[in-house]
């Protein structure tokens, strides 16, 4: 922190101690007050870092308070002289007081050397503590002189004599009035400043409030939007009437699960499956049959199947199945199982039964088969088993090698 200016600390010092002792007494009398301003000064001040702490005796001490002054610029000189006159002691203190602008200031204010001088003040209080009367005898002075030849007779228990202090703290009641003010406009400051602090403390409250439900809605809305996303997700990738996965999906996992393969030579087989003349569902039952058909299949086909089999349906009556890490023989024994299941099942709808049949076309990834070719393989096959008579599964004469004693030829049903 910068330090502050003495004269500047000084003259509050002065404003705030006139402020401090008028407040507090009723009427303006007895050099008890001034001593008292002088006291309110000198505990200013060493609030302020300003060392004016008791010395031994009250010389040493006034001593001390004006080399403070001194070495602040604000006296030239002040001399405490002890005088030995009519046998009387008589202690004189000599001011040099400088032009000092706090002084200026003061003295602007008061008009008065004794009072405006702070100096004095102080003093007047030591001496009080050490049972001494001070007694001003002149107060012409004015700050553009340098020395001032008017002097204070300090006397030993001496009571001051009536009124002698009086006039002086008369005049300097507009001390009083200034530090009035001053504290007023402080007073006025500090509450204008509290009330903008609660408004700020309001409105940071208020501000916080709003952050924290914009915060709350924000979160919420990115939840409800995280869920869409997965929702739209699993839309995108779902046939709506059978809930197994779409062509879509099957393509994009048909080219992964083919090029897995071809990395690690892993096997990997794909059927195609036809209802057998659906349209006759259709024509005979109407087309709700048919979907209801359509679906109840693809529920046996899911259950048919493991985990981590991809039942997809291709469209229309049409379904395709890939078997990751299976093998014909494997292949062929799902074929033969969903064909049995499919022929022996009852389908019901609306207390109407209904039988169907499948034909199943089944390949598998030999030859470096793409994934073109091995849907192109399973259609072919199915195409066959169509031909053949219906309800029946077929593979192609590529794929045979892959079934042991190759009796996929053989098997007509
Ligand atoms: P095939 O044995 O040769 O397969 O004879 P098919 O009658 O089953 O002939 P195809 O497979 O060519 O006909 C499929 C029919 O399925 C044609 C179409 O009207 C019907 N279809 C396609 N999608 C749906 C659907 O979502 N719901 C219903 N109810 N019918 C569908
Ligand atoms: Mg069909």
């Amino acid at each position: 922190m910068k330090e502050r200016n003495f004269l500047e600390i000084l003259y509050e010092a002065v404003i705030y101690s006139f402020g401090m002792v008028l407040a507090k007494y009723d009427a303006y009398s007895s050099e008890m007050m001034l001593a008292d301003v002088g006291r309110h000064i000198r505990g200013y001040l060493e609030a302020e870092g300003i060392d004016l702490s008791h010395e031994n005796t009250a010389e040493e001490t006034i001593q001390k308070v004006v080399s403070v002054f001194m070495t602040r610029g604000f006296v030239k000189d002040l001399v405490f002289e002890k005088d030995v006159n009519n046998e009387k002691v008589i202690h004189s203190v000599w001011r040099g007081l400088r032009g000092a602008k706090a002084y200026e200031k003061l003295y602007s204010e008061t008009k008065n050397p004794f009072i405006s001088c702070p100096i004095n003040a102080i003093i007047l209080d030591f001496l009080h503590q050490n049972g001494c009367t001070l007694f001003l005898h002149d107060t012409k002075f004015h700050p553009d002189q340098d020395r001032v030849d008017c002097w204070e007779e300090i006397r030993p228990n001496i009571p001051a004599p009536e009124g002698s202090l009086d006039i002086v703290v008369l005049e300097n009641a507009r001390l009083y009035e200034l530090a009035r003010e001053k504290s007023k406009r402080l007073e006025e400051e500090i509450g204008y400043r509290r009330k903008l602090e609660e408004n700020l403390r309001g409105y940071t409250i208020r501000l916080e409030k709003a952050v924290e439900e914009r915060t709350m809605e924000l979160t919420a809305q990115v939840k409800k939007t995280e869920e869409a996303n997965s929702r739209l997700a699993i839309l995108s990738i779902t046939d709506d009437l059978t809930g197994t996965y779409n062509r879509r999906f099957l393509h994009e996992r048909l080219k992964e699960e083919v090029g897995r393969a071809a990395r690690y030579d892993q096997v990997l087989s794909c059927i195609m499956l036809d209802i057998d003349n659906f349209k006759q569902i259709n024509d005979t039952h109407g087309h709700l049959a048919g979907d209801y058909v359509i679906k109840e299949l693809a529920g046996i086909l899911k259950e048919s199947v493991r985990a981590i089999d991809i039942v997809a349906r291709f469209g229309g009556d049409e379904f395709t199945i890939l078997l990751p890490n299976t093998d014909m023989v494997e292949a062929v024994k799902l074929v033969k199982r969903i064909r049995d299941i499919v022929d022996r099942h009852r389908f019901k709808f609306n207390e109407i039964y209904m039988n169907i049949t499948v034909s199943l076309g089944v390949c598998m990834n030999h030859d470096s088969k793409d994934e073109d070719q091995l849907i192109k393989c399973a259609d072919d096959a199915l195409l066959h088993a169509k031909a053949n008579g219906r309800n029946q599964w077929f593979c192609m004469p590529c794929c045979n090698h892959a079934f042991p004693d190759n009796p996929a030829q053989a098997e007509k049903l």
